[in-house]
């Protein structure tokens, strides 16, 4: 069988925009599949999805995380979840649960395989031992700004420190004096003895472990001196024996440290790194770095803001978690940094929640419609599909009476070439409901807007009737003012007005100041009353839309998923422009 390239698998990234179904495997699953049949790792296969609790989990996770799990479940292996906490300044207690939280939300259970890095500080301290016994680690006083000028550049090799030459006794007793909390934060380091020339500047003696008086949030005060992430993560994944230890391309650099550390410590298990592109979707941002920022500078209301590609955020704004995993299996992996269109997101976010969610009709902006010689007091229950694209989903009941609100969107007193919905002296239909026309306009005296329409109805067209020779061209969504419920109904844009925000000399330079529109005065059916936190409706003709966190019985509030291909919007800003 031949071995497929990397080369192929770039290629499949760039078919990314295409609509074409993506091939099953990818280059990660076909050196998964190659060692299982070479026999290697005694047939296991055994990942792991390593955050670091400084945060939470974003769209980027997602991807390695379906990756992980997805390849795990794939070839019958396990998927460690494992808590890489070894920074105990940014780490909190707080992101370890919504971690969790947010995997399983996503559909992937780790069972009982649930590890903390922290758990290895003795074995880690004991591995560093046996290096500076093997005269392959020393301790190093330099100041952090010595360590930083002796380290060389990509262009100049990096210069011993002074303390290299250190004896073995030596650095035993100055490294257990570390632990034991002799020094001040920063008075020394322990680093790999490896070599300060070379091309690697991972490879110039790395710092091991180092000094710090933080308390961590699971192992207290017990260590004065963490180890760092190089040292941690290659004999995390060793202790857990995993096999195949996928991470993003920025680690390629650091292979050949995950191998020094595991060859020199001749450890029984050494799993294979293998690097992938991460995620960078457009109109985002994706570090946690910078998603700190928009909560603590208060750009966003918090992580899980609605607008925020955060899990937590998604989830809010109503994402499915299979359209998540879709859309990551849709991406695919590559080994070539790209940027994915949010459209394609979206994309697959539509395609799910068309099948799933139910319709129901909202109006956003009203509009108050009189239908003149609709018998006043009279109320009917006409009979609406939920969900056209699944019968089994059945009908409800929507009242219709006089006095109804539609749209304001959905009328114009002067209608211009192709806008086929309500107007002066035209018909319309409302859906489920009668033909309608247009016999009157009330107006604002002082302002002009027009507050009111009156209409007739038909009542031989109801709906379900043969209505022979009547064609209309629009099928209006509308609620009875009586019965309606009013809601508040937050729009939502995206939260940058460029590409790519984290070019931006100041990405907060380029946020969109209309990112969140408030609209208070909605009315929605009455089918609503209950609608419970996260639930997903399909406004008929505008979008998807989820009830939000914040609403409570009595107070309906939703949160606009996404909208519906706007065709109107795009015909209309081509009009202008001619
Ligand atoms: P960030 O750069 O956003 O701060 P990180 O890489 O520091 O993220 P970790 O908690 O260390 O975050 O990440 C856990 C795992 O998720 C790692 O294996 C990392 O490679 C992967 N990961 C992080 N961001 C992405 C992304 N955008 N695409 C794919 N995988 C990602
Ligand atoms: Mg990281």
């Amino acid at each position: 069988m031949k071995k497929a390239t990397p080369e192929r698998h770039e290629d499949r990234a760039v078919r990314l925009t295409t609509t074409e179904a993506p091939p099953a495997s990818d280059f990660i699953r076909e050196i998964v599949a190659a060692d299982l049949q070479a026999g290697k790792n005694g047939g296991r296969v055994v990942t792991r999805f390593p955050p670091e609790p400084n945060g939470h989990l974003h769209i980027g996770h997602a991807k390695s995380i379906c990756l992980n799990f997805g390849i795990a479940a794939e070839y019958n292996g396990v998927c460690h979840l494992r808590f890489d906490d070894t920074n105990p300044t940014k780490e909190e207690v707080e992101y370890v649960e919504s971690i969790q939280e947010d995997v399983r939300w996503l559909g992937f259970d780790w069972g009982d395989k649930l590890f903390y890095a922290s758990d290895y500080f003795e074995r880690l301290y004991q591995y560093a031992v046996q290096l500076i016994k093997e005269g392959k680690a020393y301790v190093d006083s330099l100041s952090a700004d010595e360590v930083r000028e002796y380290r060389g550049t990509l262009t100049e090799p990096g210069k011993d420190s002074p303390y290299r030459t250190r004896s073995v006794e030596e650095n035993l007793d100055l490294f257990a004096r570390m632990r034991a909390g002799e020094f001040a934060d920063g008075a020394h380091v322990l680093r790999a003895k490896i070599d300060m020339a070379s091309p690697n500047l991972n490879m110039r003696d790395p710092v091991m472990y180092r000094i710090l008086r933080v308390p961590h949030h699971r192992t207290g005060d017990t260590w004065c001196i963490y180890p760092m992430y190089d040292f941690t993560h290659c004999l995390s994944d060793s202790i857990e024996g995993i096999t195949h230890s996928i991470c993003t391309l920025e680690f390629e650099d650091h292979r050949p440290l995950y191998d020094w550390f595991l060859d020199e410590l001749r450890v029984a298990c050494h799993p294979q790194q293998i690097e992938f592109a991460r995620l960078n979707l457009t109109y985002t941002v994706m570090s946690k770095r910078k998603l700190l920022e928009l909560v603590e500078k208060g750009h966003v209301s918090g992580w899980d803001d609605p607008r925020m590609l955060t899990l937590a955020g998604l989830r809010r704004r109503g994402y499915t978690p299979e359209a998540i995993r879709n859309f990551c299996e849709r991406i695919g992996v590559a080994k070539r940094n790209s940027t994915v269109d949010m459209a394609l997101l979206e994309h697959h976010l539509r395609e799910d929640l068309n099948k799933r969610a139910p319709r129901v009709m909202a109006v956003l902006r009203p509009l108050r419609v009189v239908i003149d010689n609709y018998p006043d007091g009279q109320v009917e229950e006409l009979e609406a599909v939920n969900n056209p694209e699944d019968p089994s989903m059945g009908s409800r009941k929507v009242p219709f009476s006089r006095v109804l609100y539609i749209d304001r969107d959905d009328f114009r007193e002067d209608p211009p070439k192709k806008f086929f919905r309500l107007a002066p002296g035209r018909e319309v239909r409302l859906r489920y409901a009668y033909l309608i026309t247009c016999v009157g306009v009330v107006k604002d005296e002082r302002t002009g807007e027009v507050v009111e329409l009156h209409c007739t109805y038909d009542p031989e067209t109801r709906s379900g009737l043969s209505v022979e020779g009547r064609k209309v061209k629009a099928t209006l969504h509308w609620v009875s003012a009586a019965h309606a419920l009013p809601a508040e109904v937050r729009l939502y844009d995206s939260l940058f007005t460029t590409p790519n925000p984290g070019e931006a000399e100041d990405f907060t330079a380029v946020l969109n100041p209309h990112s969140l529109e408030t609209l208070r005065s909605c009315q929605v059916e009455p089918s609503l009353a209950s609608a419970a936190p996260g639930s997903r409706y399909q406004f008929e003709r505008q979008g998807y839309f989820c009830v939000d966190a914040e609403a409570s019985a009595g107070r309906l509030v939703f949160n606009r998923t996404v909208s519906l291909k706007d065709e109107w919007a795009r015909i209309e800003k081509g009009q202008q422009q001619e």
